[in-house]
């Protein structure tokens, strides 16, 4: 969904409130009394949830990411659209000033609630199928605590973290085009390492990847015992001057990595807009 679609879609607070009360009303909800999901009423006029069993009137933030929020849904919703629509990342700051709040820690408090809930999504979800794993440095920035003019001169808390990139990749129809790569991404997940031991490794694509899964890597030794977690595991060694092409489905250059980045949190935000 683009900007002029979001527009055309959530115009106004109570279109939002429309949409987001039916979506909860078609996932169900859990009525706070009788402590289980049960039939519930939309008394638009009071906006507020009613249960079908014991009567009991609930808010319909409650029980959402929403709860105590001071944020409009329309905000939310907005919220939400900039941070998994947009190759940018957003800053608590950013954020305040696109959605015109007053105050700062409502929108930093929405946006780690969101960031949570995505993150905790990613972890029950398992890649499955085939994968290729490859290692990576990245550079990571903290917007909220460093101020724009400060990153513009390149100061600021910028690191390099050694990040281990696990993707689901599918073959592509063939394509006459050698540029288009032959293969496309799925679900991606990512890991800060402090090291790339064999340990290391396969702890964590135990926690993170199916366990009859087709694996790809490159030849580092700390892939070698990545058949003791998987079902397949097969080693290309990258000659030095193909590391910057497009090898197998991803690179190592920074773009592809923005590339990555946005894959991952697009597609769990597709499923936490489900959630709120
Ligand atoms: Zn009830």
């Amino acid at each position: 969904m683009n900007i002029l679609q979001f527009i055309s879609t959530f115009p106004t607070e109570e279109k939002c409130l429309e949409h987001f009360a039916a979506m909860r009303l078609e996932r169900g909800i859990k009525c706070e009394k009788c402590g289980c999901q049960t039939k519930h009423y939309w008394l638009q006029d009071q906006k507020r949830f009613k249960c079908s069993k014991c009567k009991t009137k609930s808010s319909y933030k409650s029980g959402t990411l929403m709860e105590n929020s001071k944020l409009t849904i329309q905000q939310w919703f907005m919220m939400l659209h900039l941070m998994t629509s947009t190759k940018k990342t957003f800053s608590a700051l950013e954020m305040q000033r696109q959605l015109g709040v007053k105050r700062y820690e409502p929108v930093w408090y929405a946006m780690h609630k969101i960031r949570s809930t995505m993150g905790k999504r990613d972890e029950k979800y398992k890649l499955m199928g085939e994968i290729e794993i490859d290692d990576a440095f990245f550079t990571t920035v903290d917007l909220d605590r460093d101020k724009e003019e400060e990153m513009k001169r390149g100061r600021g808390s910028q690191k390099k973290s050694q990040v281990m990139v696990m993707v689901e990749s599918v073959p592509c129809e063939p394509n006459k085009n050698k540029h288009k790569p032959s293969r496309k991404m799925g679900y991606v997940k990512m890991v800060v390492m402090d090291d790339l031991t064999s340990t290391g490794i396969n702890y964590e694509v135990k926690k993170a990847v199916d366990s009859q899964t087709k694996v790809l890597t490159d030849g580092w030794r700390g892939y070698s015992k990545l058949p003791e977690v998987v079902a397949e595991h097969h080693q290309e060694t990258v000659p030095a001057e193909e590391a910057h092409k497009n090898y197998r489905g991803f690179t190592q250059t920074s773009e592809t990595q923005s590339v990555c980045l946005t894959a991952s949190t697009t597609q769990s935000a597709k499923d936490t807009f489900k959630t709120i």
